[in-house]
């Protein structure tokens, strides 16, 4: 026999936690065919892994992709990272369904990247969507959730009340069509609008919708800070209540949790003791890059930069020296308790070294320091830094907020039920998803990241424990049943790295050293081959992405409801 591709020598990880071992493998027409003793195997392209590892492609369990991949369809960042599959429409986003009325308010939502020309918004069903997706080729497979936030957009915009009882049919009935076209279940983003004003029965009756279909739920929890404990538990009585898996996404205790990750750890075992499928993903980098305003009370944020502005100056009491407005937001932020915005707790609890600035637009001399710097620097209150960098420079300023414990990051990892995410999207370091460069070392560095870190030269998890984690695991949770394993009879979904030299480029981690040269959209050293549905994508021979997209837009099975 003659296979399209024989990967020769290799030291096969299968996926499902097994530890190495030498072998053949080969690929006939998008799937695995033969796996046998080194050597043995004859093809028309034979590749020498020359004892490098083979494993299934990576599957990204939680990522933001479902407009970039539009975008650029070759899905670069993810691909060279050895990822073949992006989950997408997670925390509660998903760019369909959408209707006529809402549309504007959707594509607002998405911010800059709606406007790009491939993002046509020719679609208004979850079927429509898929198809669009699917219509120009992707070098990546793609399994979408129905996000909570596009039912609630299209039936009541961004009303903060109950949905009515006809409402609440309406998104039940939008469900049903995104979970018959292929949705593999409902996510919620339950800190964003409209999000954080669903009631927890809202979202039971719509997880009731996702059980007809066998679908699961998958949550960015209603606080990963003060409320973190009461989230878990919201979540996992959402899953008990309308008899759906739960996956709680990217679920680290951010800064300001009460508790470290060993205490969510301890709900997610007590409920799988009960007999409750609860799992958990997460991704390793203890950092984000949003908008300096993001760390704003959630009322004031919304505003526009110029009535931002004027807000935070209030003139009148400007003149008395210490600014009454300012003083108020001070304390709505040191006294929040609300589920918000994870960052914010840095604010709250004067964390100002930990807050980097990464881009201002009219301020280009405060870009990589903190704000505690800045605050030594001038002589003032790192609150009144911090109100001063929004009024010169509106919604136009991020900064890099270091947030997350490390420690709780290691201790995510070694959980047998916590599977690896990037929470980044499909980017490119050219193109539109290049300008302005984003801070997003996740999208380019999560998977080699992890087994150069965590499984080379600090190990917290076996080799094999890791790719369970990146493989099996997360194909297991989405019921890819032919993916996330190397055994013949799979889709050809295969990666082939070599752990001496694999390096995460994209790693401008903490502290941040400015300028950021190594500013993250570098793509990995030491993936070296993969294969997408029997398709090469990556050619390690050249070091480059072939260009060709043969992805899948995945999409769920039980598409009848029972
Ligand atoms: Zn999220």
């Amino acid at each position: 026999m003659n296979f399209d591709f024989v990967l020769a020598h290799g030291k096969i990880l299968d996926g499902c936690g097994n530890p190495w071992f030498w072998g053949d493998l080969a690929i006939q027409q998008g799937r695995i065919v033969e796996i046998a003793p080194p050597g043995t195997l004859r093809g028309r392209q034979v590749i020498d892994a020359d004892g490098r590892f083979v494993a299934p492609g990576f599957i990204d369990v939680h990522t933001h992709s479902d407009l970039s991949l539009l975008v650029n369809r070759r899905a670069e960042s993810a691909v060279r990272q050895g990822v073949t599959t992006h989950v997408i429409g997670n925390c509660g986003m998903s760019p369909a369904p959408i209707d006529e009325a809402q549309l504007a308010e959707m594509r607002q939502y998405w911010g800059r990247i709606s406007d790009q020309p491939e993002v046509a918004w020719n679609w208004r069903t979850f079927d429509e969507y898929l198809r669009a997706l699917q219509s120009g080729g992707l070098a990546i497979n793609v399994a979408s959730l129905a996000g909570h936030a596009a039912l609630r957009m299209t039936v009541m915009g961004l009303d903060d009340r109950a949905p009515t009882l006809s409402e609440l049919d309406r998104m039940k009935e939008l469900l049903s069509g995104a979970m018959e076209a292929g949705a593999f279940g409902l996510s919620t983003g339950l800190v964003y609008p409209p999000g954080c004003f669903a009631s927890t029965e809202e979202i039971i009756a719509l997880c009731q919708v996702v059980a007809r279909y066998h679908g699961l739920y998958a949550s960015h929890i209603r606080g990963e800070r003060e409320t973190i404990l009461e989230a878990v538990a919201e979540a996992i009585r959402i899953g008990r209540e309308a008899g759906v898996p739960v996956q709680i996404s990217h679920n680290a205790p951010k800064f300001g949790a009460p508790c470290g990750a060993t205490a969510n750890l301890r709900l997610v075992e007590e409920a799988r003791a009960r007999g409750q499928d609860v799992t958990v993903d997460n991704d390793v980098h203890t950092d984000l890059a949003p908008a300096l305003a993001d760390g704003l009370p959630q009322h004031v944020q919304e505003r526009p930069a110029a009535e931002l502005a004027a807000l935070l100056q209030d003139p009148a009491a400007w003149r008395a020296a210490k600014s009454r407005v300012r003083r108020q937001i001070r304390e709505e932020i040191v006294s929040d308790r609300r589920p918000a915005f994870g960052p914010a707790g840095l604010l709250k609890h004067g964390q100002w070294h930990r807050i980097t600035l990464l881009h201002a637009s009219n301020s280009p001399e405060v870009v990589g320091k903190t704000i505690e710097a800045l605050a030594r620097e001038r002589g003032q209150e790192p609150f009144d830094v911090y109100f001063d960098l929004i009024v010169a420079n509106g919604h136009d300023a991020d900064a890099i907020f270091d947030y997350i414990d490390e420690a709780n990051i290691r201790l995510l990892l070694q959980h047998p039920a916590v599977m690896i995410c990037s929470d980044g999207d499909a980017l490119a370091p050219y193109g539109f998803l290049n300008d302005p460069p984003p801070y997003s070392p996740c999208s380019y560095g999560e998977f080699p990241g992890v087994l150069e870190r965590y499984v080379r030269d600090q190990p917290v998890l076996t080799l094999q424990e890791a790719i369970r984690k990146m493989t099996s695991f997360p194909a297991q949770r989405f019921g890819l049943w032919d993916r996330g394993t190397l055994r013949p009879g799979a889709r050809a979904d295969v990666v082939v790295f070599d752990l001496n030299r694999i390096h995460d480029r994209a790693t401008n981690l903490y502290p941040h050293t400015y300028p950021f040269e190594n500013y993250p959209h570098d793509y990995p050293e030491g993936i070296d081959y993969v294969w997408v549905n029997g398709v090469l994508v990556v050619d390690g021979r050249s070091a480059q992405h072939t260009g060709h997209l043969p992805g899948r837009v995945l999409r769920h099975r039980a598409s009848t409801p029972t």
